[in-house]
């Protein structure tokens, strides 16, 4: 398989970077992986692994001659990454992005990258709790969403080159507004991350009660969620506070949404909550046919899938 890029300059050697770079190399993709990490126990262990061709210090030294770079970094540090690096693009370079949310990643980048560079902002919809240079693998990616939201003006061909790379790594790829992106995934991502971060903290005070039944009897429905509230808390962070408008507004939603079960709880009115829960298994039924998740009774748990940013 002939490569696609001579060398892709990957900016963070986390799970992300790490399982396309895995990838990549699984599929002959690009001629040259090269990657920089903050901390130098994180880019040793790069080293050590062999996860890229060459680990240099600076992100600066990692994009010279790049002919794409990748920005695997936490949405928060984005554009001082951004500022960092763009003296030293290579004219005609791609710069992409793997941030969870859109809006504020492509307010923080693109005034800072000089003309002639190509910016195009994506977003995998895949991932697990799991983070670092150690925690990637090439299918991760396998039948996943790759989501883009280029900007007006955006060259068709480096756009259609990076999707050419992605759906190689098994992604399908779709093009969206940004602003559309982060309100879809406030519903399919930030918020549910939201509302088990919540769930496992009301049953962490309740332990103060129960002692160790809340972690004994632990029943499937909690387990989902102390796997997912298990996700990188700086990550997370980040998250929150880049797409605070839609997730706020979901929030305020799904607020209300409770309230009308409590109500019916509390009323006895068995008929509105029958009515619901068919709703929403038909809604979980829909997931499985897309092929999005899995019907297994374990419900996936042995597979990698929800988690994700
Ligand atoms: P990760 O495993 O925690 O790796 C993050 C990498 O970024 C590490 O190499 C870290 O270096 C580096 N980094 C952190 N802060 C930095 C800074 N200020 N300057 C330079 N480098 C910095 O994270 P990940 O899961 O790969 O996530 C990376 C991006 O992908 C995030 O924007 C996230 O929103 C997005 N994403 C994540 C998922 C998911 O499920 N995990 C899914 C889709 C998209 P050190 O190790 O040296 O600190």
């Amino acid at each position: 398989m002939s490569a696609i890029y001579d060398r892709v300059a990957l900016i963070g050697l986390g799970l992300i970077a790490g399982s396309m770079a895995r990838a990549m190399r699984e599929k002959g993709l690009a001629r040259e992986i090269v990657g920089h990490a903050r901390s130098a126990e994180t880019r040793a262990t790069a080293a050590e692994i062999g996860l890229v061709d060459r680990v240099f210090e600076t992100a600066a030294e990692a994009v010279a001659g790049a002919d794409l770079v990748v920005l695997a970094v936490p949405v928060g540090a984005m554009g001082d990454v951004a500022a960092e690096i763009a003296p030293h693009l290579e004219p005609g370079a791609t710069v992409t992005d793997v941030g969870s949310v859109k809006q504020a990643v492509v307010q923080a980048v693109a005034p800072h990258l000089p003309d002639g560079v190509h910016f195009i902002p994506g977003h995998p919809l895949a991932g697990t709790e799991h983070s670092g240079p150690r925690s990637g693998f090439a299918s991760l990616f396998q039948n996943r969403w790759w989501l883009f939201t280029p900007t007006e003006g955006c060259d068709p061909l480096a756009l259609e080159r990076l999707q050419d790379l992605v759906r190689r790594f098994g992604a399908k790829t779709e093009r969206m507004d940004a602003a559309h992106h982060d309100l879809v995934l406030a519903v399919t991502s930030h918020t549910p991350h939201l509302i088990a971060y919540t769930m496992v903290g009301v049953a962490d005070h309740l332990k103060r009660v129960t002692e160790s039944e809340v972690v004994e009897y632990s029943a499937a429905g909690f387990r989902d969620f102390t796997r997912i509230a298990a996700s990188d808390p700086t990550m997370w962070r980040d998250v929150f506070l880049q797409n605070k408008d839609a997730v706020l507004d979901i929030l305020g939603r799904f607020t209300e949404e409770l309230f009308v079960l409590q109500r019916a709880i509390r009323m006895g009115d068995g008929q509105h909550l029958f009515d619901y829960f068919t709703r929403t298994r038909a809604i979980r039924r829909g997931i499985i046919e897309a092929g999005q998740d899995t019907a297994a009774p374990d419900f996936g748990r042995s597979q990698p899938g929800p988690g994700e940013g």
